[in-house]
């Protein structure tokens, strides 16, 4: 099938070069785009090729996530916690921790569901999530993928495994990834994070992830007290405490936070060449500090931390926060905004091709080029312009609508999920 993207005013997401132009858009996980100076008749099309009309809208590459957390869909407008937190543990203990343990497969299906069309609405179309349900680890990351699949956005997922519920959970969270990586899909060996691991788990988890040619999925120093466990327990700093595990040296891996490192461990990072991601919203909800990334060169990718799903709110709170911390201008933010996409490419993940697109209704007052875009990014475009989304060449989103599931259905569902989950809690 192709689909014909007419009269486009079409931004190359690399070059920032404007194009008016028509696009042909092929459908396929590995497919791309042409752009055609003429459109072929109607009597010569294939049948189910179909032409959208694109005259005044902004044609370009959709978005991704580098880490994101489905198991917390359902929090929204929950009870308080018993008892108000007073730290970063504490909201692990209280808040997070308290619903992961209360999920079944059900209400993964839901959050999966229901975070998949709020990504696919927010132009987001690569999502690279970590998930956590301790009570319920049995196939839950094929139940995310298949949600994933019916709304239509790819992924990248991971079970995060830890000891801090015991034996059981620990080893069930390496049989669910052994089997979901076995099985030929895409995905990380997921771990919480160094002070939930002990190193008996993370000596199997670098192993697993050599035995699938994969990376670790990991939180890095989102708090002090990640640090403090590691000196006190292990006698190392977190990022040491990885690079004598070998994780350093699993390239596809990705840390995300990484907020209390020395200079040192950032250097160590730095030359592993591992990704990180950086999540300032959540990091400033959870007031567990902020961090400047210059050190960590260009291998930083945005991620929402399951606090939403639109990149292009994440990139706008990066940028502000950047500038204080790190000095960050519009195109440093934007590369960073676009980094997932490079990190795709470089280990052939599927689902992140030149034929995922964002038809964006920008209705801006004034004229945007090649110079001002970047500009237009960080002052003006945001998730209510996107019209249209394509994923893999194919229409998930059109007039603002998925037009995958019925969005009513599923918002139904995951209400009466959210209610389930919380009269458990
Ligand atoms: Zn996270």
């Amino acid at each position: 099938m192709t689909l014909y993207l007419k009269n486009a005013t079409f931004l190359d997401w690399q070059s920032l070069e404007i194009k008016r132009t028509h696009l042909a858009v092929e459908e396929g996980s590995q497919n791309g785009i042409t752009l055609p100076t003429t459109l072929p008749s109607e009597d010569t099309m294939a049948r189910e090729d179909r032409v959208i009309d694109c005259a005044g809208k902004l044609v370009t590459k959709s978005f991704g996530c580098g880490h994101h957390h489905i198991y917390s869909t359902l929090a929204r407008g929950m009870p308080a916690p018993p008892k108000i937190p007073a730290n970063f543990t504490e909201i692990l203990q209280y808040v997070w921790w308290h619903i992961d343990k209360r999920l079944d497969l059900e209400m993964i299906e839901a959050s999966a569901l229901a975070s998949a069309i709020y990504c696919a609405k927010s132009g987001v179309t690569f999502v690279v999530d970590h998930h956590a349900s301790p009570m319920a680890i049995k196939a839950s990351l094929s139940v995310i993928a298949q949600a994933f699949d019916r709304v239509g956005i790819a992924h990248l997922l991971c079970y995060e495994i830890s000891d801090r519920d015991g034996e059981g959970p620990r080893e069930e969270g390496l049989a669910e990834t052994d089997n979901f990586l076995a099985a030929g899909n895409q995905g990380h060996v997921g771990l919480h994070a160094s002070f939930t691991v002990g190193d008996e788990l993370l000596k199997k988890a670098v192993a697993l992830a050599k035995k699938h040619d994969s990376g670790l999925h990991v939180h890095v120093a989102e708090d002090r007290a990640d640090q403090e466990d590691a000196l006190a327990k292990y006698g190392l700093r977190v990022v040491e405490r990885f690079e004598r595990a070998g994780a350093l040296e699993l390239k596809k891996s990705i840390f995300a936070h990484c907020i209390h490192l020395t200079d040192r461990e950032k250097l160590l990072l730095r030359e592993s060449g591992v990704w990180v991601v950086q999540n300032v919203e959540s990091n400033q909800n959870n007031n567990v500090g902020v961090a400047g990334y210059t050190l960590l060169t260009d291998n930083v990718m945005l991620g929402t931390d399951g606090m939403h799903c639109d990149m292009l709110r994440s990139a706008k709170a990066a940028f502000l926060v950047g500038q204080s911390t790190e000095g960050i201008g519009f195109d440093g933010i934007y590369r960073r905004f676009r980094n997932v996409h490079r990190y795709a490419q470089a280990f052939d993940f599927r689902g992140d091709g030149d034929n995922n697109i964002v038809i964006l209704d920008y209705d801006s007052p004034t004229e945007v080029t090649s110079d001002n875009f970047l500009g237009h990014f960080v002052y003006g475009i945001d998730a209510r312009q996107v019209e249209t989304v394509i994923c893999r060449g194919r229409v998930i989103v059109e007039n603002h609508r998925v037009t995958t599931v019925d969005e009513n259905e599923v918002l139904t569902f995951a209400s009466e999920m959210g209610k389930k989950l919380w009269g458990k809690m």
